[in-house]
């Protein structure tokens, strides 16, 4: 028997048209948000990055100038390519500057006040048809979503650090995000050379919900006199074949970012076990927040950089 399915009867979804992105703003140039201009901007796309910090802006130019000389001397681009890149970047410390950007990418600071409050001053100069996503590490995209004038049109793009290097992204569905947002993101994921896992939203996602509890673990490990830091570090660099130790990789990442995730864990999935470590606190509390700082479970101003423990 022949029975005439109707497309739209088999796959409704995927009929809706799928976004195209030619520009690309980007806000908050700290570490995660130069790279992520640098991978757009090699794509081909204009990217206009965003600070309110004017030092920040500088910065994230010259990281991404040099990281692209990186490149360059790997012969993984060249000398053209980089040119017409940084070329491509343009910086704004105010968020008008987004007014033609398809997308948005959030890379601001890990605190879902400042999250909020950058979505208020941004989404009324955005086009209505610009989808805006966060780069969030932790925070409910359906909660950041819900935050804005566009949840359907808010996902979760979470990029690895260092942007360039590492290949994953998740991505995070709110429970308001269209189908359409869904597959532009995949889209773009695929256009900067990445590779995507899709995650349901909740604390943390995949990747943190496994690696920061394992990070705070380690700080526990120090907070208890189980082991030095060196200790620490050799144990899961030789004993469990990690390229980095725990406490080197929650100075790559940021004490504070990595206690905003704990946080975030602990309130969310309400279980003790998330519960941050007190010498963690203490150290995000002196503004020993790792590389970014100079000091954290390592002073980076000694080379080879020294134990602070
Ligand atoms: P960072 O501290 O290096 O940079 C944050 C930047 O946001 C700073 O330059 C700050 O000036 C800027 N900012 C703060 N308020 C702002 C505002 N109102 N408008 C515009 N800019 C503002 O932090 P980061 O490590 O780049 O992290 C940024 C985001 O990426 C966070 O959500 C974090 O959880 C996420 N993330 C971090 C990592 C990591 O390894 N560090 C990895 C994946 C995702």
């Amino acid at each position: 028997m022949n029975v005439e399915v109707k497309p739209e009867a088999v796959a409704p979804r995927l009929l809706q048209e799928t976004p195209s992105i030619a520009s690309i703003g980007v806000v908050g140039a700290g570490q995660m948000g130069n790279g992520i201009a640098h991978v757009c901007a090699l794509a081909g796309m204009p990217v206009v990055l965003v600070d309110v910090k004017p030092d920040a802006l500088e910065r994230a130019v010259a990281t991404v100038a040099r990281n692209m000389d990186r490149q360059l001397h790997r012969n993984a681009i060249t000398a053209e390519e980089k040119a017409a890149a940084l070329a491509r970047i343009t910086t704004a410390s105010d968020y008008a500057a987004c007014g033609d950007c398809d997308m948005v990418i959030e890379a601001a600071t890990e605190k879902e006040d400042v999250k909020r409050a950058i979505y208020k001053a941004l989404t009324p100069h955005l086009k209505p048809s610009c989808m805006l996503a966060s780069n969030t590490s932790s925070i409910s995209i359906t909660r950041l979503g819900a935050s804005t004038d566009r949840p359907e049109k808010f996902i979760g793009m979470h990029f690895m650090n260092p942007v360039p290097v590492m290949k994953l992204v998740e991505v995070i569905r709110g429970i308001a995000t269209d189908e359409p947002t869904f597959q532009a993101t995949q889209a773009l994921a695929l256009r900067l050379h990445k590779i995507t896992a899709v995650s349901e939203d909740f604390p943390a996602f995949i990747v943190n919900r496994i690696l920061v509890p394992m990070i705070n673990e380690a700080v526990y490990a120090l907070y208890e006199g189980v082991g030095s830091i060196s200790a620490i570090d050799s144990a899961m660099r030789l004993g469990a074949n990690h390229p980095m130790g725990p406490l080197e990789l929650a100075d790559f990442i940021g004490l504070d970012t990595c206690l905003s995730i704990m946080q975030v864990l602990y309130e969310g999935l309400s279980d003790s076990k998330y519960r941050p470590c007190p010498l963690l606190v203490k150290y995000v509390e002196a503004g020993w927040l790792g590389r970014k700082t100079g000091r954290g479970f390592y002073d980076y101003t000694q080379s080879p950089p020294r134990p602070t423990r």
